[in-house]
């Protein structure tokens, strides 16, 4: 299994639209990895996870062929993962299929986002864009992958997810975002006796963050990493990498990978694909 992630930035990216802070500031002069788009991944170059206002960039910028994309897992509800209004650009006169495209998309998430993407998209490109809907803890098969939603330490409001996905004895836990994750998530994952072997964890906080709720920052992560690893869900093997990231957390990419590499972890950047 592949993920190429596309953007890494929470809802404001990095540099913020509109900021002057010293984070901000400092991103911009060092360029490269330091600069953050909003949040998206792709597994295989084919599953892909979120849609923000930074689609159209990320398919340009990784030459996405877009049309040939038949599946989309949305987290939940929020602008920086869901920019429902950009799907009616699949509709008939604004996106010429061929051959080799997919005949429709099919967005998969839970009830909220759903229904934004319904909202958004009957009146242009009913035929072109599907829909379903997802239950918590409840495996899917979207396009050859297993994919079990679980609840997320985030806005309700939002109707949050992270997401386990499984194909081909690979294991990947796509945990953004959340907080420490709730109760309901471990006796899930203890249950089923999932070993991960790629971890991708919130860390919109950034360095030595404390808050562990709705988001998490290093010091959460860690303990997030001891407990799997004490659970038996995760191992040496396993490959923790940290991800979304937000400017309030001050720590420029150049500042946290070296810092958080020394304790086990890969810290992501736009364009960056790990096999695993
Ligand atoms: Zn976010
Ligand atoms: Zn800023
Ligand atoms: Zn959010």
């Amino acid at each position: 299994m592949k993920i190429r992630y596309l953007g890494t930035a929470a809802a404001e990216g990095w540099p913020a639209l509109f900021c002057t802070c010293k984070a901000c500031r400092l991103a911009r002069e060092k360029g490269g990895r330091n600069i953050r788009t909003r949040a998206q991944s792709i597994i295989d170059d084919r599953l892909l996870i979120d849609f923000s206002a930074d689609t159209y960039w990320h398919f340009v910028k990784n030459d996405i062929k877009m049309d040939e994309i038949s599946a989309c897992l949305i987290t939940h509800a929020h602008e920086d993962h869901l920019y429902a209004d950009d799907f009616c650009n699949r509709r008939v006169g604004f996106a010429y299929l061929d051959e080799g495209s997919a005949e429709y998309l099919t967005v998969y998430g839970t009830q909220k986002p759903v229904q934004q993407v319904v909202k958004a998209t009957s009146g242009c490109a009913p035929d072109r864009v599907h829909t379903r809907v997802l239950e918590r803890f409840k495996t899917a098969n979207i396009d050859g992958y297993d994919v079990t939603p679980m609840d997320a330490d985030h806005d309700p409001n939002a109707d949050s997810v992270i997401y386990i996905i499984e194909r081909d004895g690979k294991t990947l836990l796509y945990a953004h975002d959340t907080g420490i994750f709730p109760e309901s998530d471990w006796d899930h994952m203890i249950g089923r006796g999932i070993r991960f072997d790629f971890v991708s964890l919130d860390c919109t906080g950034g360095l030595y963050a404390q808050y562990e709720h709705g988001h998490m920052g290093t010091n959460a992560c860690e303990k997030m990493k001891a407990k799997l690893i004490a659970a038996g869900l995760a191992d040496e093997r396993t490959i923790f990498c940290l991800n979304h990231f937000s400017h309030n957390g001050g720590a420029i990419y150049d500042e946290i990978a070296p810092k958080m590499a020394e304790k086990g972890f890969m810290v992501s950047y736009d364009g960056m694909e790990v096999e695993f």
